[in-house]
């Protein structure tokens, strides 16, 4: 990928060596997860297990394990969203970061004001205006607008507080963990988060965690799926522009993303956690599927061929 020399953004919030992990022990739940005091209120039915479970489910590239709680949680706060609690400044200090992690810093930023060049010119394109989000690094844990997250849940986006949240040391274990290397696999990963920012921005999000309310298990499974088949076709479409308009790419980067969007496969992820593969707990879709919705995104570069709600076949 072509990164070097370009436009960072500005929207980078650095919480490295901040609070989260750095705190001892980490699992805090200050103020409740998501709305303030609300999921605590409501807490009875979850309680610390439950969201560890929940957390452990989405893991990964589970983004939307944030927004599964923060749908389930602040519904019962009233109002809750972009309740964020700022991390305190352990008095250790931070850790210092090594000159790789700092380079990485900087193609996070390059992706994520690649992302915003996209999103700011598609948007208008089918009458909505982008909010440009935030994207904060981590490590260890960090509080967001959806509740505390350790960096085992992965990256993941918080609807309530429009943030995207990555612990670089992520990267690595697509990487090692997950033989997805490249720094395309990367850009994809950060093109999925804000993907489901686009959902937050065109109002998908919404409808989605309403819907999800009245459903069964497998029902609000399937609706998931379809939510990151989405997410994966935007990324998609994202990297069709930086291409076309901006001559991001190079050759093998399309296959860097289509072998972590594979990695990341649910029936992947079953499969390498020793089990059988079990479609009906799907939350993200199987790797086949996700290399085919961010491969459609990446084909047309338009977003209208991203509706996995009403796509006949998967
Ligand atoms: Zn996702």
């Amino acid at each position: 990928m072509q990164w070097k020399g370009r436009r960072q953004s500005s929207n980078i919030e650095d919480r490295r060596g901040m609070g989260g992990g750095g705190m001892g022990g980490g699992m805090r739940f200050p103020g409740g997860l998501g709305g303030g005091m609300g999921g605590m209120r409501r807490g009875g039915g979850m309680g610390i297990f439950g969201i560890l479970i929940l957390l452990g489910v989405c893991w990964l590239l589970g983004i939307n394990p944030l927004a599964l709680l923060s749908g389930e949680l602040d519904s019962g706060a009233g109002g809750g969203g972009g309740y964020v609690e700022q991390p305190q400044q352990s008095a250790g200090g931070g850790t210092l970061a090594s000159p790789q992690e700092e380079e990485l810093k900087e193609f996070v930023a390059t992706v994520l004001a690649d992302t915003e060049d996209t999103w700011n010119k598609i948007l208008p394109e089918v009458g909505a205006q982008y909010r440009e989000p935030k994207l904060v690094l981590f490590s260890g844990g960090a509080q967001s607008g959806c509740g505390f997250a350790q960096s085992a849940v992965g990256p993941f986006y918080c609807p309530a507080d429009e943030k995207v949240y990555i612990d670089l040391s992520f990267f690595d274990e697509l990487s090692r963990r997950f033989d997805a290397p490249g720094d395309f696999a990367q850009a994809y990963v950060i093109a999925h988060e804000v993907g489901h920012h686009v959902q937050t921005v065109l109002g998908i999000e919404e409808q989605v965690r309403k819907a999800r309310a009245n459903m069964s298990d497998s029902e609000g499974n399937a609706l998931s799926v379809q939510v990151e088949l989405q997410a994966d076709c935007f990324s998609g479409v994202w990297a069709n522009r930086a291409h076309q308009e901006r001559g991001l790419l190079e050759p093998g980067d399309i296959e860097e993303a289509l072998g972590a969007a594979s990695a990341v496969g649910d029936d992947t992820l079953q499969k390498q956690a020793g089990g059988r593969v079990v479609p009906d707990s799907f939350t993200h879709g199987s790797a086949a599927q996700r290399t085919r919705w961010f491969e459609t995104g990446y084909r047309s570069g338009n977003i209208e061929d991203c509706d996995t709600f009403n796509a006949s076949n998967l």
